[in-house]
């Protein structure tokens, strides 16, 4: 019985931290255009390698426009959210030899790194301006600050029912491990940690398109970039970019609706505007 309560109150309290935004629906017509961007950008082996000097030119050309475009954005969406910090330091990562971007906090001070390797692999200005969009948009969904309460939820949850079922043991008399405890609360931070982490993707793609229009740029050219055929893990067995964020074709139609979605807005106010 306590077990049932438990797993159902882990299911209500993890479903409590799902995502802020609303994800776009995807129609039919959507879904086979996004099918064929990505078979297409799959498929494409004109790629080229740029020269780190160039690549690092294009890197401070986008973020000097994305970044006080995606700021603004940021206040605009956590106005109501006391003391949120929207001022992020985008820098390269110049240690990491993989192609990698990600967002993370520096004592206190919201970061978006993106490594050399990622740069030079980049095609154009809107594929690194959407992916610099992504990341801001795990800023501006707070999935950081949720994954760690999930990942709280989760422990706490796990832990109790280890404790539960091990003090039964102890009372039948049956053998118990008191490491089981301290092990099912890791587990249960992993899980809990884990449990989102797709639709914050998606989230973060919704934003990124915002941001990146915004900004000037071309999103969906941008998205090409997740369908880059690449394996999950990098040979030393760790998360490469495609390992944290899975290419398909989901997030292709995800940005293709959002971006739709902009342009029946824009629409809409030229027309208002014109009356
Ligand atoms: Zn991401």
């Amino acid at each position: 019985m306590l077990r049932k309560i438990s797993t159902l109150s882990a299911i209500i309290f993890l479903s409590g931290c799902g995502t802020t935004y609303v994800l776009p629906d995807i129609d039919e017509t959507t879904a086979i255009r996004a099918q064929n961007m990505f078979a297409e950008a799959r498929t494409d082996t004109s790629r080229n390698t740029m020269q780190p000097a160039a690549a690092e030119r294009r890197f401070q050309r986008v973020a000097s426009r994305v970044k006080p475009v995606a700021e603004q954005f940021c206040k605009a969406e956590t106005a109501t959210i006391e003391n949120f910090d929207c001022k992020v330091r985008i820098e390269i990562d110049r240690e990491m030899k993989v192609r990698n971007a990600y967002f993370t906090y520096v004592k206190d001070q919201p970061v978006i790194r993106m490594t050399m390797p990622i740069l030079q692999d980049m095609q154009s200005d809107d594929e690194v301006a959407f992916v610099m969009g992504h990341e801001y948009g795990h800023l501006v969904g707070r999935h950081i600050e949720k994954q760690q309460q999930q990942a709280m939820a989760g422990a706490l949850i796990l832990g109790m029912l280890t404790a539960y079922s091990n003090a039964q043991a102890a009372a039948a008399g049956m053998h118990y491990d008191p490491n089981a405890v301290g092990r099912n609360i890791e587990l249960g931070a992993a899980a809990g940690a884990m449990a989102y982490s797709q639709s914050y993707e998606l989230e973060s793609d919704t934003l990124g398109t915002r941001i990146a229009r915004a900004a000037g740029y071309d999103p969906v050219k941008g998205a090409r970039y997740f369908a880059r055929p690449e394996k999950a893990r990098t040979d030393s067995g760790n998360l490469s970019f495609w390992g944290t964020h899975p290419p398909d074709e989901r997030r292709i139609a995800t940005v293709l609706a959002v971006d739709a979605q902009i342009d029946a807005q824009q629409g809409l106010q030229r027309k208002q505007k014109a009356q």
